[in-house]
């Protein structure tokens, strides 16, 4: 990922690629206290466009909030260098990353003296759990490892260290032939996946869980609009893994996993064992929507140029 052309945003300055670094003693790296926000721009019918910018710009600070951290620049200048990291990259489609972090003026949980640095970068990406299953589904495993307690880390912020458990969930499902975990709360309730949320489908109604230790996801946001607007009745309800194994259809949603059905959990075809029709109707409206295809529903593209 680090050797190759282009320009990242750091602290306010377009830097080569190459060089965007940090010192080994940056606190984030050791503590991993420090907050994200991953968008995607689309090359949709006008031009590339940024999906849902303004969402995500709101919960990097709200993230950052949360954190206590103070943001050294406004939205207005985060917004401008993701729309950047765009055209000066030459990108049609990308994936954006922006994430504030401390830096190493100072070591040890009680440092003061530490600057908050920002970065926002941006390259192409495809589909994140592969383009073939996102018409195929994928298979899914319950995970060993219990989605953070809400009152261990903090679920309503994209902080660095919260993926500590999202790892070692992923990777557990990948190595013994998954491809993505389902997390269970503390209570044993599904919560969502290692980097997306849940839904499943029941009789032609949606269900999705509460966001209580799950992160309130933006694509989440979108496609309980979608759904809603296409006349179906979407509930937020807490969800055994039992309703999952009985549910007609489930999908993940996120920004980089965008819709991808879920075919198997836990060794149990879902349905049918493919995308149902409820998914795939989702799926395509979404992918309209990301590419500004529809007529309506168009502040949620920001134009990159
Ligand atoms: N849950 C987790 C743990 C995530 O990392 C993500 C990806 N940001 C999501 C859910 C989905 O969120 P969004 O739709 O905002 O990308």
């Amino acid at each position: 990922m680090d050797d190759r052309d282009g320009l990242i945003w750091l602290d306010g300055q377009w830097v080569a690629w190459r060089d965007a670094k940090v010192h080994v003693l940056t606190h984030t790296l050791h503590y991993g206290c420090g907050v994200f926000e991953g968008l995607r721009a689309y090359h949709a019918e006008k031009g590339t466009a940024i999906f849902k910018m303004q969402e995500h710009t709101d919960r990097l600070f709200r993230s950052a909030h949360i954190m206590n951290m103070p943001m050294p620049f406004s939205k207005d200048e985060i917004n401008q260098a993701q729309k950047e990291a765009i055209s000066k990259n030459n990108l049609d489609s990308a994936y954006i990353r922006t994430m504030c972090f401390y830096g190493s003026e100072g070591m040890g949980l009680r440092a003061d003296n530490l600057k908050v640095h920002v970065m926002v970068a941006a390259w192409t990406w495809g589909a994140y759990l592969g383009a073939e299953n996102m018409e195929k589904g994928i298979r899914i495993r319950t995970s060993s490892y219990t989605r953070n307690h809400v009152n261990s880390t903090m679920c309503k912020a994209k902080a660095n260290g919260n993926y500590i458990n999202s790892i070692l969930a992923l990777q557990e499902a990948l190595s013994t032939g998954y491809d993505e975990a389902l997390l269970l709360d503390h209570e044993g309730f599904a919560a969502e996946g290692s980097g997306e949320n849940l839904f499943i489908v029941r009789n032609g109604k949606l269900y999705t869980p509460e966001t209580t230790s799950a992160l309130e996801g933006i694509t989440r946001d979108t496609l309980i609009t979608i759904a809603e607007e296409q006349g179906l009745s979407v509930t937020v309800k807490r969800i055994t893994r039992d309703e999952v194994y009985v549910a007609d259809e489930a999908f993940f949603t996120g920004s980089a996993a965008e819709v991808t059905p879920i075919r198997e959990y836990d060794n149990r075809a879902i349905g049918h064992g493919s995308r149902g029709p409820t998914t795939q109707k989702l799926q395509a409206l979404y992918f309209d929507y990301v590419h500004g295809r529809r007529g309506d529903h168009a502040e949620w593209l920001t134009y990159v140029a």
